[in-house]
């Protein structure tokens, strides 16, 4: 039987990178995101080649009728969820230093990085833990949040806070449902090269000339996406709330 995995923000970007890495490892993917099918056909197709044909379900992370609708969805035709990637998020719409972010800026960021994870996760844990094992668990949950989760950017704190936000959920969530045989892990990749950072492009290749990660180029989704496939697999059976930076050792302090 195929596994059955949802990824919000499939079909873009590092979810579009991790929906094809699942669908090469067997499963059967299901994304989610904000545009219409029409809109994603090419991203649909591109996942399909690797394997199962993906599904895809409309469905805005930070409305919890639209989160149930995706869930229910999936339950109904598969019956299942083995794996959920709560990929999804968005960055400030602009830049702003702290002293002048605005509430409407911290409620649309928080609300879709965070609050959707925490709700999202919550509605695939109550179906995670009364099926059956497969493989060897009974659910998989991965989160992407960041390197943000723990440097300080001043001109983008909601996107920091939001960030941080989903490591703690991802401890919470991992200590709580241990004992169904439901992992919770984190993928925190560095800078990625998506539509995410087309608008601080330059800045950025300016940093990684200048020497700023240890491994001197950009990151790729398909770099995110092959930390996932490791979370997603049967090979970590001892490791829960834990996470993988992927971020050329940006992470290294270094003297
Ligand atoms: P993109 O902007 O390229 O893609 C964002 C994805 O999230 C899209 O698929 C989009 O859907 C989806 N999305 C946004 N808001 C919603 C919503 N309300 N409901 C449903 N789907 C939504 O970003 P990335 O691929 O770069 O980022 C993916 C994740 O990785 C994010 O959580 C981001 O914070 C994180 N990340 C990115 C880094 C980077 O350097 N790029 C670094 C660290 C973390 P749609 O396609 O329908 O618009």
């Amino acid at each position: 039987m195929n596994r059955i995995a949802i990824v919000t923000g499939g079909c873009r970007g590092i979810g579009l990178a991790v929906s094809r890495r699942l669908t090469a490892d067997g499963f059967q993917v299901v994304c989610g995101g904000r545009r219409s099918e029409e809109a994603v056909a090419d991203a649909l197709a591109e996942i399909g080649k690797e394997g199962l044909k993906p599904v895809y379900i409309q469905c805005d992370v930070s409305q919890q009728s639209e989160r149930e609708h995706l869930v229910n969805e999936v339950v109904s035709r598969f019956g299942r969820i083995d794996l959920l990637v709560n990929n999804a998020g968005v960055a400030p719409k602009e830049r702003t230093d702290i002293l002048s972010m605005s509430e409407e800026s911290w409620d649309y960021v928080v609300d879709t990085n965070t609050k959707s994870n925490m709700f999202m996760t919550q509605l695939v844990a109550k179906v995670m833990v009364s099926q059956s094992i497969t493989g060897r668990k009974r659910g998989t949950i991965v989160n992407i949040s960041s390197c943000s989760a723990e440097v300080s950017s001043p001109n983008r704190a909601q996107y920091c806070v939001s960030k941080a936000g989903i490591s703690m959920l991802t401890k919470v969530y991992a200590d709580a449902l241990a004992p169904y045989g439901i992992f919770v892990n984190e993928v925190r990749p560095g800078v990625i090269k998506t539509d995410m950072t087309k608008t601080v492009n330059d800045k950025y290749d300016k940093l990684i000339a200048d020497g700023v990660f240890p491994i001197a180029r950009w990151g790729t989704p398909e770099d995110v996406a092959a930390a996932v496939s490791v979370f997603a697999g049967d090979d970590l059976l001892y490791t829960t709330g834990s996470f993988i930076d992927v971020d050329g050792g940006f992470h290294i302090r270094r003297l």
